[in-house]
């Protein structure tokens, strides 16, 4: 049926003529090359000019060693500020500066967000304005120029260093030693625990983990070369006698998870036909494109654990090809291969549940509260797991959090000092391209009782009270549709 008016026709026409022409002047147009650092930060600039409602160009605290601004692009419908309840995200590429291919993917995911956006794709519209995502495309541009300089590929460690010659991916804080320590009894926000470094971390590194403290991210990726799969922490190996056991973390199904998504929408990684980059016989594509980062190989001091371990953020690392510099001819052929995984990376953020914590009385956001989980799933018809989750999140500024999780049943569990607790239970179920559903916890003020101890509580439930419980909160808590 046409039943559109010729006003409406005109300012349709209009409309379009108007977006042609701020095409045709700003369009920001991405080649298909290698970009030097100058223009890394000229192509950040002209998608920022192009989307500029969209977008915000920041650099971090510091700058490379040799005076370079690290960049990062933000992505959502209102930069510049954390909105509650929206999950925040980050990409972070080139970390050693002679892996580059996840540099010119950032630029390109970029622009394809921007553009998308202002051409009204639907499904990209929701998903930034629903995400804050932060990509920043050169965490390592001096050892990016040390590497081109030296000839690309030629060699396949010059410039995987910074301009102090040092791995990055090994100057992190070491968390995973205090995880593995015997009687340690913390699993999350390990930092809090660290009161100085047992080195002095390289500015680059330093940049970053502002930013980790910074932003409440959920989910991250850190894009690297030299094989082709996801890698999913723990990356620190527990037993130096040894080093390629399996080094199991509490979210371990979340996490292969999260590496799955990214490994079965690229048409390659997955793939167990695929040739291994250092024998053609054994490629990760034979164990769906995904490695516990121990049982490859042990990486201490590395970004990935210590997103976990420090926040909130579950990071894993991508390793994109086997060559770590590819021509500028396979650019476009390798951007076509990772974009649907990057974007599905994106909405991961939107797995699991999330809520807010606030204060039943007064009516405010409790921000550092404790959110335990239990996976409560059935494994039959009258059995359940019973299975601490032994890594808790904190709510965030105004008492919004977020909690990643497979489809399953769960008992969540608030916490927070002078508040009793809450436990909900909940059931996660598969669901893609939609926000979180929600789940919210009013909490109250204990009394004021002289002999209370805050942290002597009683187990809030054992297994006679989840017998007797029916699952009254089933029905009241959303029915959790996601993934
Ligand atoms: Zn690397």
């Amino acid at each position: 049926m046409v039943a559109i008016t010729w006003t409406s026709n005109l300012s349709l026409l209009l409309q379009g003529l108007s977006v042609a022409l701020v095409a045709s002047l700003t369009s920001a147009a991405v080649e298909f090359k290698h970009h030097n650092n100058t223009e890394l930060a000229e192509v950040l600039q002209r998608i920022h000019n192009r989307c500029p409602d969209i977008t915000r160009l920041y650099t971090l605290s510091e700058t490379s060693v040799n005076g370079i601004p690290l960049y990062v692009l933000e992505i959502t419908d209102n930069p510049g500020k954390h909105e509650l309840m929206e999950p925040e995200m980050k990409f972070i590429a080139n970390m050693h500066g002679n892996e580059v291919l996840g540099r010119e993917l950032l630029l390109h995911l970029a622009d394809y967000l921007c553009e998308e956006y202002i051409g009204g794709n639907q499904e990209i519209r929701k998903l930034v304005d629903s995400t804050r995502i932060h990509v920043l495309p050169s965490m390592n541009p001096d050892g990016w120029k040390i590497a081109t300089d030296s000839g690309p590929g030629k060699d396949f460690l010059i410039g995987r260093s910074n301009a102090n010659n040092v791995d990055l991916n090994r100057d992190f804080p070491d968390l995973d030693k205090i995880i593995y320590s015997p009687g340690n009894e913390f699993n999350n926000h390990l930092m809090d625990l660290v009161d100085h470094l047992d080195h002095r971390v390289q500015p680059e590194t330093e940049s970053v983990m502002k930013l980790i403290m910074e932003h409440p991210f959920v989910v991250s990726a850190n894009l690297h070369g030299g094989d082709l799969v996801a890698n999913y922490p723990f990356d620190e190996s527990r037993n130096v006698m040894n080093p390629t056991e399996y080094s199991v973390s509490p979210d371990d199904e979340t996490f292969r998870f999260i590496a799955q998504t990214y490994s079965t929408n690229h048409p390659r990684m997955a793939d167990p036909q695929a040739k291994g980059c250092d024998r053609p016989e054994s490629s990760f594509g034979k164990q769906g494109g995904i490695t516990n980062g121990a049982a490859w190989y042990s990486v201490a001091g590395g970004m990935q654990d210590f997103n976990y371990l420090s926040s909130n953020d579950f990071e894993i690392t991508l390793e994109l090809g086997c060559d770590k510099y590819p021509p500028a001819s396979q650019i476009k052929f390798e951007w076509d291969d990772n974009k649907q995984s990057l974007l599905e990376f994106i909405w991961l953020s939107h797995a699991g549940l999330k809520g807010l914590v606030i204060d039943g009385q007064t009516g405010h956001g409790i921000p550092n509260a404790n959110i335990h989980v239990r996976n409560i799933t059935r494994v039959g018809k009258y059995e359940r797991r019973s299975t601490d989750i032994d890594h808790d999140i904190r709510s965030v500024h105004n008492g919004d959090y977020w909690r990643l999780l497979t489809p399953g049943e769960y008992e969540i569990t608030v916490e927070a000092p002078g508040y009793a607790p809450q436990s909900k239970l909940v059931e996660v179920d598969r669901h893609v391209h939609e926000e979180a559903p929600i789940l919210n916890f009013e909490l109250f003020p204990l009394p004021a009782t002289p002999d209370y101890l805050p942290y002597d509580v009683s187990p809030l439930m054992d297994e006679s009270d989840m017998a007797n419980m029916n699952y009254n909160y089933m029905e009241e808590a959303p029915r959790m549709d996601y993934f």
